[in-house]
């Protein structure tokens, strides 16, 4: 049996926080959640904040925080580009000072700290599928910068810390995720998908649609998380956690229109700056460590999605 402890979320009300919290919780740990309502909504935690092993700050983790805590999940950052180009200065700020003070308080109290790290860190790949070996293609200057270097910097001082200090740390390079808990105005590919196809709105696909990812649903992604962190102290990572299933942008808004059995356009707009034009995890690592690869298909996971953001709509309607 698991031996119940206080955990921190930082970024709790966020799509995957929320989830972790929801997850750690089930488990009869106490959760102490961490936000400053960025992106994080009030209603990805509404059901927990009755649980009375649930806490919730409202803080910005780009200040110095004291608690008492066992573990710690390192989840705070819009991780949407059109959210983490909005204030790129305070989205550099909270991967790199906010990680540092995370860190300086995980050596405080010699407490496990996992850090939500990316596939973003290798960029735009000239390795296909990214293997955590692979050092990355990364514009440095660019309008991705703040969120791809923040994430690299951070890695480092989590490596940097543990060199010097020694106490356990984790790093997870989460590939795209979805699920249940994006918001509506996420801007992320599949939550906007879903909701032009529900709307009957055009969908809006970026370039020529043929660049490519890999989506995890976010169950399998949670799990993974979890048991990442139960690994022992030797094992720090970096380790890769997605689903290699890949897929072409364009063949992904066919899949959702007919999901949703939606008559919506498709319309095609101009492709961001430094868009990476392919991705997919080697997650050969995850499964020998962990002995972890998802099982939920891209198909089922989308009808759980749809299912969700239905709902969603039909409230707000
Ligand atoms: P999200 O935007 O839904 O959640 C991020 C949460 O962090 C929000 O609740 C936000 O309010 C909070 N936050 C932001 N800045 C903060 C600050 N300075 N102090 C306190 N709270 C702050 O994003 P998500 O998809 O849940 O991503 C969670 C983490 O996982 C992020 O670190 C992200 O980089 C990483 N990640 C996610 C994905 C994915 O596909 N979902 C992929 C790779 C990495
Ligand atoms: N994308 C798109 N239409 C949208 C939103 C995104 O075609 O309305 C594309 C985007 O250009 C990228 C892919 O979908 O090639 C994934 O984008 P997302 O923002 O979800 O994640 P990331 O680029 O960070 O992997």
């Amino acid at each position: 049996m698991k031996i119940a402890k206080r955990i921190l979320v930082t970024g709790g009300a966020g799509f995957l926080g929320s989830n972790l919290c929801e997850r750690l919780l089930k488990e009869n740990h106490e959760v102490l959640c961490v936000d400053n309502f960025f992106t994080g909504a009030r209603s990805n935690i509404a059901t927990l904040m009755s649980n009375p092993g649930f806490e919730l700050l409202n803080h910005d983790i780009c200040i110095p925080l004291n608690a008492e805590v066992d573990e710690i999940y390192n989840l705070a950052c819009p991780a949407s580009p059109i959210h983490y180009q909005q204030t790129p200065v305070q989205t550099a700020k909270t991967n790199v000072t906010g990680a540092i003070n995370m860190l300086d308080l995980a050596k405080l109290l010699h407490a496990k700290i996992l850090q939500a790290s990316t596939s973003e860190v290798y960029g735009n790949p000239a390795v296909h599928p990214q293997t955590e070996s692979y050092w990355g293609h990364v514009n440095p200057i660019g309008i991705r910068a703040c969120y791809d270097e923040g994430k690299r910097c951070a890695e480092t001082f989590f490596f940097d810390y543990y060199r010097q200090h020694r106490f356990p740390i984790k790093v997870v390079r989460i590939f795209n995720t979805y699920g249940p808990r994006m918001s509506l105005n996420d801007g992320r590919v599949i939550a906007t998908f879903i909701v032009q196809a529900l709307n009957g709105e055009p969908i809006t696909i970026f370039g020529d649609g043929n660049q490519t990812r890999s989506f995890c649903y976010v169950d399998d992604l949670i799990d993974a998380l979890i048991r990442v962190m139960d690994t022992d102290d030797a094992f720090t990572g970096p380790v890769n956690i997605g689903n290699p299933h890949e897929i072409t942008i364009a063949n992904l808004a066919q899949l959702i229109k007919e999901l949703v059995g939606s008559k919506s356009a498709i319309e095609f707009r101009p492709l961001p700056d430094d868009d990476p034009r392919q991705r997919s995890p080697d997650i050969a690592l995850a499964n020998s460590q962990i002995g972890w690869r998802p099982v939920t298909d891209l198909h089922e996971g989308l009808l759980l999605t749809i299912s969700y953001f239905d709902k969603m709509l039909a409230n707000n309607r």
